[in-house]
């Protein structure tokens, strides 16, 4: 799919100033931010509204796109692999420093606000069948995580009294670096090697936790597959993540990727299932009803007309996945080939061979045939 304007993706006119551009992509975000949206596409209109922001609210990479559009010189602001959309909590989308948020995306900066105080994200890959999609199940996971240490209350120090400040940042976690560079000088920040970025020492480590200050832990986890969720779904268990260090500041998230097993015969579009269905040509030319269990509990009764022809899609509606924004089902599509079978009888042969005349075509209307192909080919595009 080609990549959609984005001027068009948060649809504003292209000389909108910050303003009206903020407010278009909050009441996008709102609309589409995967906390209030399960529909299939929301993660993925999310991600594109998150991009088109990004540029244009930033007004030197704007005054680039607007130039160039999707391709400038260098490459997409995003490096080689592009824009990969990140976590937005829902109250992001209202609060006052929506450029920070975003700004930290050029530059190779770091992509986390909190870095530092808060945890880090885990994310968990979990696969369901097929079936839990159309019922929507409740699963339960039993996995070790992470959790603060209980005795040291995740500061990894032995008691209160054996945590102290670190000299070389002074309990900032961070260090500034000067370094002459020609006329100029070149100031930098940079977390602390000595305290990794905590701005406190242990000199004396919880024993139980060796220091780490967290421990893995048995946890049970108990999340709800959404119906007709899509592969790649991800479910966000807030503050479930690893604990902020030091125990101090919020834990990260946890998220549980869904991974669903292939159906043995049906190919997913959304809410709509594809599948093909081999028919042998008698069954073709004179119709036929086949009939083949189905997820629902009802088996899917496909009415094949007489003159079918090998090619031709039959659809049958709202027996597909459930759909989350219109509430009803999608549809299967069936695609009709023809069966040819590999070993034919003598006498098999025999018999078709009596009746190729009446069921092939001569050279002449082969010739006719070919071009009623192409016109229905074409008119069809
Ligand atoms: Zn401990
Ligand atoms: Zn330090």
């Amino acid at each position: 799919m080609a990549k959609r304007d984005y001027y068009e993706v948060l649809g504003v006119q292209r000389d909108v100033d910050a303003k009206v551009l903020k407010n278009a992509f909050r009441s996008l975000a709102r609309k589409y931010h995967p906390d209030k949206n399960d529909s299939p596409d929301a993660d993925e209109n999310f991600k594109e509204i998150q991009e088109a922001f990004a540029v244009l609210s930033n007004s030197e990479k704007r005054q680039v796109y607007d130039r160039y559009g999707h391709e400038p010189p260098g490459g997409s602001p995003f490096g080689s692999s592009g824009f990969s959309g990140f976590n937005m909590d829902f109250d992001d989308i209202f609060s006052g420093n929506l450029g920070d948020l975003f700004g930290s995306f050029f530059g190779g900066s770091s992509r986390r606000r909190h870095s530092g105080s808060r945890g880090n994200d885990i994310l968990l890959r979990h696969i369901v069948p097929f079936q839990s999609i159309f019922d929507g199940s409740e699963e339960e996971v039993e996995i070790d995580l992470p959790t603060a240490c209980e005795d040291c209350e995740g500061s990894g120090a032995m008691d209160p009294d054996a945590l102290s400040t670190c000299r070389d940042c002074g309990g900032r976690g961070q260090v500034t670096v000067r370094e002459q560079m020609g006329p100029f000088i070149n100031q930098s920040t940079r977390s602390c090697s000595s305290c990794s970025g905590r701005g406190q020492l242990i000199d004396e480590e919880c024993e139980f936790c060796d220091g780490h200050g967290k421990i893995q832990k048995e946890q049970k986890l108990r999340f709800n597959v959404p119906k007709g969720a899509s592969d790649g779904t991800r479910l966000r268990m807030r503050g479930s993540g690893e604990p902020a260090p030091l125990g101090r500041g919020e834990a990260g998230d946890l998220y549980i990727e869904l991974r669903i097993e292939d159906h043995p015969w049906f190919e997913r579009d959304g809410a709509d299932l594809l599948m093909s269905l081999p028919l042998g040509y008698p069954d073709l030319a004179l119709g036929r009803t086949v009939s083949i269990p189905h997820f629902d509990g009802n088996d899917l009764e496909i009415k094949i007309p007489a003159g079918a022809r090998s090619g031709q899609t039959l659809e049958i509606a709202a027996r597909g996945l459930p759909d989350a924004r219109s509430r009803g089902r999608g549809n299967i599509i069936v695609l009709l080939k023809m069966y040819v079978p590999k070993k034919l009888s003598r006498a098999v042969k025999k018999s078709l061979e009596a009746l190729r005349n009446d069921l092939s075509l001569d050279d002449a209307k082969t010739l006719d045939e070919v071009r009623n192909d192409a016109d229905e080919r074409r008119n069809n595009h």
